[in-house]
């Protein structure tokens, strides 16, 4: 079984936050990375509350520049300097440099990291993270100012059957040689990885941000797990928003096999009729809690 990847929702909160609901927040771990999805005003108190320091956090992607998504960048790059930070930070957003210039100008601070905003595209689906094991995607969506949501995309990877390896005498270093390569001679004969293992498909995480529903956004997360938008339970005109209908009606077409609703407007006080209505709609729905972790 592959690490489980760790998320835990800081806030499922919307715009006005409430004791129970936070600004939205959502921190990301794979393998030894953790990463954080926007970073509403009370994210680090959340962080605190669930025995995680920010100071691991290697990158920070914000999806628009709405105060109860990027509130707590303040106070949480302060903590990180006091906190004797020295690995430099990324924060990815659109017209990320502008804000987080911004945001830098606003201190007496001096601090002891860099800071490393990285602007985003508004226009077009973009890889903007590349690692050994995954990338990151943004991807635009409809909200009323820029907006991005974000896709993390585990590579596609190779699973040894140590029986068939045997078979064909590979052994320690070599199977991670193979596992590089695609290939490898061994004893004068050319074995191919296909030979020795299995192809496992990687796993997909999706973040919406705020935005109405977008369709290329849920086909682009086919199959994985998808945290969205669902401010309200039923559609209102003119916000720019989505809605337990709309969301979970491209869950079921887009087949998602996880779908985690979140920032929910604070009219909404009952968890009971939320996760009923969500149920209805769509089988695998969950509603966002502060605290909550998910594993996937
Ligand atoms: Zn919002």
């Amino acid at each position: 079984m592959p690490v489980p990847i760790e998320i835990t929702i800081l806030g499922s909160g919307s715009a006005i936050p409430t004791p129970r609901r936070m600004q939205p927040a959502i921190l990301f771990k794979y393998e030894g990375d953790y990463i954080l999805f926007d970073c509403g005003e009370s994210a680090q108190l959340s962080l605190q509350k669930v025995n995680i320091s920010p100071i691991k956090i290697k990158r920070i992607f914000i999806t628009h520049w709405h105060a109860d998504h990027f509130g707590g960048l303040i106070p949480l790059i302060e903590t990180l300097h006091m906190l004797g930070r020295k690995e430099p930070l990324e924060i990815y957003g659109p017209e990320a440099e502008w804000f987080v210039d911004k945001i830098l100008e606003l201190s007496y601070w001096r601090f002891g990291f860099d800071i490393k905003a990285r602007d985003v595209s508004v226009e077009r689906k973009e890889k903007i993270v590349e690692e050994e094991k995954y990338e990151i995607y943004s991807f635009p969506v409809k909200h009323s100012v820029p907006s991005v949501g974000y896709i993390f995309c585990e590579k596609e990877h190779w699973k040894i059957i140590p029986s068939k390896a045997k078979k064909f005498g590979l052994y320690g270093e070599q199977l991670q040689l193979i596992k590089k390569k695609g290939s490898l001679v061994v004893n004068g004969k050319k074995v191919m990885i296909s030979e020795i293992a299995k192809r496992i498909p990687g796993r997909i995480v999706a973040y919406s941000g705020d935005t109405l529903p977008v369709e290329e956004f849920f086909a682009n997360a086919s199959n994985g797990l998808m945290i969205h938008d669902a401010t309200f339970v039923e559609e209102i005109d003119g916000r720019m928003h989505s809605s337990f209908t709309e969301v979970c009606a491209l869950a079921k077409k887009y087949r998602i096999k996880k779908l985690v609703l979140t920032h929910f407007s604070r009219r909404y006080t009952n968890e009971k009729e939320l996760r009923e209505k969500a149920k209805k709609l769509f089988r695998n729905s969950v509603i966002a809690r502060d605290g909550m972790k998910i594993k996937w």
